[in-house]
């Protein structure tokens, strides 16, 4: 069936989200692939994985590169999300990656982070990216008072041996007076210093102007149907001309199409994630909410749910769920999308959303995002698999993708470059595991 979601576009050519009519112009002549093109490297994608890895290969490597993008830039996931820029990536507990990888690798995946969103903060900066960034700060609230005791213990673990101090603890007194939150859904939360918020859409629009001035070549409407070889190059046919590359980056994440590429087959399950943006709220309604400026936020559910205090003073709110996509699942969807906005905070029962989208998250066995080349073939290299979190790791992974593909080694001091891509066992059977992962953390998430 027709995914009403996607063939249902603004005329720019996007998903019809609050993002969307408030992006302005963006990047103009953008064409499709005009004919056949040889060069370095070609990477699939015009997310922020493929645009960072554009521009760094481009910029800081001097290499002749050239991206495609299937429908525009941005119209993926980086076009869609929260706007949340955050220090985390993958889902592994904190406590689990200090048991399994040790502390040092636990601690270096922490500096990734914290480098990872001071780049996107860089790269807005120098290359003057008008993207709405607010102040940093952002707060995970415990979703039931019994996981306060969670979160103070995770804070031990921030101080204590992963010795960041970028964290602090909140609790329900200073959540009100601080300005971040009020009532029943108040119970604590982790405050954190490196993380601020920005409009996702007009971020990856800048980052494409960024990546061209820098000399890369950038092609929207420009599908990669088909991906041969011919001797030491690869051949990526589009419906209007073939790109020869000696080396390709595939930076789809959870658009990634299972023929792509045979290394791909079997190691992805893309999932989604959902957004409502509510009408601007008035001063006495952020006053109930206890959000008194724009900021970002989270609970500590399995299935979490975020959300912001907008620039113009709207509620987005988002969490995962769905596993199709027919109208009218996804008017259940939206519904309950309100609905668990209004639990949380009882003042905007009856409000609702103005818009409502989705759009695809990348997961992976090992809950981990991955940077690295093919096993039998080292000129395919690819970053994806974000789970959910990208702002910041994917620009990141975009440009250890742009170091490998430019020949250069990169540290494998994390699971993010030195674990494989694992293959999910009985691949075929991925959207049973989702499914089955939403009812027991949906069952744990509320009574746990
Ligand atoms: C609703 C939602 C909310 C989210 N909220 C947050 C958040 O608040 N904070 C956060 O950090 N992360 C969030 N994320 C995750 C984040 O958006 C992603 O991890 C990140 O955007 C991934 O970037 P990417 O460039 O790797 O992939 P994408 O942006 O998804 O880009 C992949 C691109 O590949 C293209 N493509 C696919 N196949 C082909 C082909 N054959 N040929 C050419 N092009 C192709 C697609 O058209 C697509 O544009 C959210 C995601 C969603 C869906």
């Amino acid at each position: 069936m027709a995914d009403p979601m996607t063939t249902a576009l603004t005329p720019a050519g996007h998903v019809h989200s609050y993002w969307a009519a408030t992006v302005g112009p963006g990047p103009d002549n953008v064409r499709p692939l005009p004919g056949d093109r040889t060069v370095e490297v070609a990477v699939i994608g015009g997310g922020y994985t493929g645009l960072s890895a554009a521009y760094r290969l481009a910029g800081t490597h001097g290499i002749e590169t050239l991206v495609l993008e299937a429908n525009r830039i941005g119209w993926g996931a980086s076009g869609r999300n929260g706007g949340i820029c955050s220090i985390t990536f993958g889902k592994v507990p904190l406590a689990r990656r200090i048991a399994e990888w040790g502390v040092e690798a636990t601690r270096r995946a922490l500096e990734i982070g914290v480098e990872a969103v001071a780049l996107v903060r860089h790269l807005i900066t120098t290359e003057g990216i008008a993207c709405d960034a607010t102040a940093n700060g952002y707060v995970q609230v415990a979703h039931r008072p019994e996981r306060v005791a969670d979160l103070q213990a995770r804070l031990a673990l921030y101080r204590g041996p992963l010795r960041y101090d970028g964290v602090d603890f909140l609790d329900r007194e200073r959540l009100e007076r601080e300005g971040h939150l009020r009532g029943p859904s108040a119970h604590g939360g982790l405050w954190f210093r490196d993380v601020f918020g920005l409009h996702p859409l007009k971020y990856v629009n800048g980052l494409a102007l960024a990546a061209m001035r820098q000399g890369a070549l950038v092609h929207e409407r420009s599908p990669v149907v088909a991906w041969g070889r011919d001797g030491a190059h690869h051949v990526l046919a589009t419906p209007t001309g073939r790109v020869r590359a000696r080396r390709v980056i595939v930076a789809t994440n959870g658009y990634t199409p299972e023929r792509l590429h045979p290394h791909f087959r079997g190691r992805l399950l893309a999932a989604t994630s959902n957004i409502i943006v509510t009408r601007p709220l008035g001063p006495a309604e952020w006053q109930d909410v206890g959000s008194l400026r724009p900021q970002c936020y989270a609970d500590t559910r399995d299935l979490l749910f975020y959300w912001r205090r907008l620039p113009d003073d709207r509620m987005l709110f988002g969490g995962r769920a769905g596993l199709v996509n027919t109208p009218s699942s996804l008017r259940r969807r939206r519904r309950w999308l309100e609905a668990q906005m209004a639990a949380k905070f009882p003042v905007l029962a009856g409000v609702g959303g103005e818009y409502f989208w989705y759009g695809n998250v990348c997961l992976s066995y090992d809950l981990m995002p991955h940077v690295g080349a093919a096993d039998e073939d080292s000129t395919v290299v690819y970053a994806l698999a974000y789970l959910g979190n990208g702002v910041s790791i994917a620009t990141y992974s975009g440009g250890l993708a742009a170091d490998l593909a430019a020949g250069k080694d990169v540290p494998r001091d994390t699971p993010l470059t030195a674990a494989r891509l694992p293959r999910f066992p009985l691949p075929l059977l991925r959207r049973l595991y989702l499914a089955g992962a939403y009812l027991v953390y949906g069952v744990k998430d509320r009574w746990l």
